[in-house]
């Protein structure tokens, strides 16, 4: 068989279709892909390198999803949807996602018709129907299973390697592209909505809705007898590093605020993992690191839900992307949002998660209370944007999420003005809490979530397997303060502060700060315990790391 022979003209017919959905179907993706790498900052070739993969993979794509006699009925299919697609892309921004699926699936005709205008029938006319109409009129006569199989076998081959060739001599600005510019190809046509609905499509069937939470520590009780309750504010932080604290001994001046007050940071902790998606739920799992997954942990009972369940007053406030399913069961607030954050500027500051606080507090008075903070932090690699203008005390900065283009000296500058940021926010968080001091046991905890390479080995970012993780990414910051009524007092602790701790540790830790006893934590450590009775070998004992 010639080479001509081996692509059938159903094949021609969908890569033509390719074309023509990329070109006609994909304004917001390009416009996307564009504010994030602007032609003008020399990223032209990678623009054309991304557009081609793209009308490759969907070629490919629909290679796979095209057999015989069918091709032209699925190829007019994606045809009409996907002008109606990039219709509500470009109109409304959309994103057709898994929860805008079940949104469209719970739509009612009243709100079907609202969204109807002419502009939506001229579009669907000219890109949707007259396309479709063509191909099934002209539709090509198939050529027998053999020759169909071979062809196709041929051209996904071929399709393949022109993707491989996009990538291979892009492998970095791809690699960015994948990791920190999600949202871009959330607008790809019809990709990205095709994934969303089998995504949906496998929610739905794939595995038994179990709503069934296993209980964690079901034997938990309070044990606490004295009058006053807890007020703790947990900080998650973002991206912070263990040695770029000052506190722990880094030679700048990071903590300036954090020294002011009454603190001690334990310089020996690791992540559970070296992301946020696998850190944040881990840290409040009593899975541990060694028996944790993602998935499973959503069917388990987190610390969160140990402390509501015991009537802790539980509220989740969020200036990151989310929880990462650890608050789906207590009271969620979304301060990445203008409306509760008042704090934004140029995006929305951490600081601003305090405000309205005392409200809160206030109105559930008499009741423990658990407040969780999850940062913005030091996210990357856009570090330059992750404080105000007064934080730019390091300098130069670099001053583009393009880290390759910039200096060492000028990444470590911007990375550490958002750490000074973050010691401001704790610092304000101290403050905040000390007016409730006589009231209530006070306590602030801060932890990272995971750490960040700063280009050393020639790696930057997070998100190595962690089993090969540099130091870099698993050395997270954490710091404690107490207030005067806190049933334990920096005295207790200074002895450990070296001492070796890891994320598996917050889950005791958090339990046992809400004078709540269970079993569980019998084989588990807890910061808040004084070593003579628990688990934690007196200052010098130390023999093992884990
Ligand atoms: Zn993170």
């Amino acid at each position: 068989m010639r080479i001509d022979q081996l692509i059938t003209p159903q094949h021609r017919i969908v890569f033509l279709v390719a074309l023509f959905l990329m070109a006609t179907g994909n304004f917001s993706f390009f416009q996307e892909l564009l504010r994030t790498y602007p032609i003008a900052e020399g990223n032209l070739l990678f623009v054309c390198s991304v557009g081609a993969f793209f009308t490759f993979a969907t070629a490919l794509f629909l290679n796979l999803l095209c057999y015989g006699r069918f091709t032209p009925w699925v190829l007019a299919l994606f045809v009409l949807v996907s002008s109606q697609l990039a219709y509500f892309m470009d109109k409304y921004g959309a994103v057709i996602d898994n929860d805008m699926i079940d949104n469209l699936l719970q739509t009612n005709v009243h709100e079907a018709t609202e969204l109807f205008s002419l502009s939506l029938a001229w579009r669907t006319l000219i890109f949707g129907l007259i396309p479709a109409f063509l191909i099934l009129k002209f539709r090509q006569k198939t050529l027998g299973v053999k020759t169909e199989l071979i062809s196709k076998g041929f051209v996904g081959g071929m399709l393949l390697i022109l993707m491989v060739a996009c990538v291979a001599p892009l492998t970095a600005s791809y690699i960015t592209f994948v990791r920190e510019h999600k949202s871009v190809r959330f607008y790809s046509n019809p990709i990205y909505f095709s994934y969303s609905v089998g995504l949906n499509i496998s929610k739905q069937f794939g595995h038994p809705k179990s709503n069934v939470l296993v209980v964690t520590a079901g034997d938990a009780r309070h044990i606490g007898q004295d009058g006053k309750n807890q007020l703790l504010i947990l900080v998650i932080g973002e991206t912070a590093r263990s040695d770029h604290f000052s506190l722990n001994g880094y030679n700048r001046e990071t903590n300036p605020e954090l020294k002011k007050q009454e603190v001690i940071s334990m310089k020996n902790v690791t992540s559970c993992g070296t992301s946020t998606a696998v850190s944040v739920p881990c840290m409040f799992s009593a899975l541990t690191r060694k028996g944790f997954n993602a998935k499973k942990s959503l069917h388990y009972e987190n610390a969160l839900d140990v402390l509501q369940r015991l009537n802790v007053e539980v509220l989740w406030r969020d200036n990151n992307s989310d929880s990462k399913g650890v608050s789906a069961r207590v009271p969620y607030e979304n301060f990445k949002n203008p409306k509760l954050n008042p704090a934004c500027d140029e995006e929305c500051r951490d600081v601003g998660m305090l405000s309205g606080l005392s409200g809160h507090i206030d109105a559930h008075k008499g009741k423990d209370i658990l407040i969780v903070l999850h940062q913005m932090g030091n996210h990357g690699p856009a570090y330059y944007k992750r404080y105000p203008p007064s934080f730019k005390r390091f300098t130069p900065v670099c001053e583009t999420n393009e880290l390759s283009n910039c200096t060492t000296e000028q990444v470590i500058n911007a990375y550490d003005n958002a750490i000074l940021y973050t010691d401001y926010f704790l610092a304000q968080t101290i403050e905040f809490l000390k007016q409730y001091d006589g009231k209530f046991k006070t306590g602030m905890l801060y932890v990272s979530d995971h750490g960040e390479s700063l280009g050393e080995y020639g790696i930057f970012l997070h998100g190595a397997p962690f089993a090969i993780a540099p130091k870099a990414q698993v050395d997270v910051p954490a710091v404690i303060w107490m207030g005067k009524n806190f049933d334990y007092k920096l005295e207790d602790l200074r002895p450990y502060e070296n001492y070796p701790l890891s994320h598996d540790d917050l889950f005791c830790t958090l339990l046992v700060a809400f004078e709540i006893d269970t079993k569980v934590c019998e084989s588990k450590r807890a910061i808040f315990q004084h070593h003579v009775d628990l688990k934690m070998p007196a200052p010098g004992g130390v023999k093992e790391a884990q």
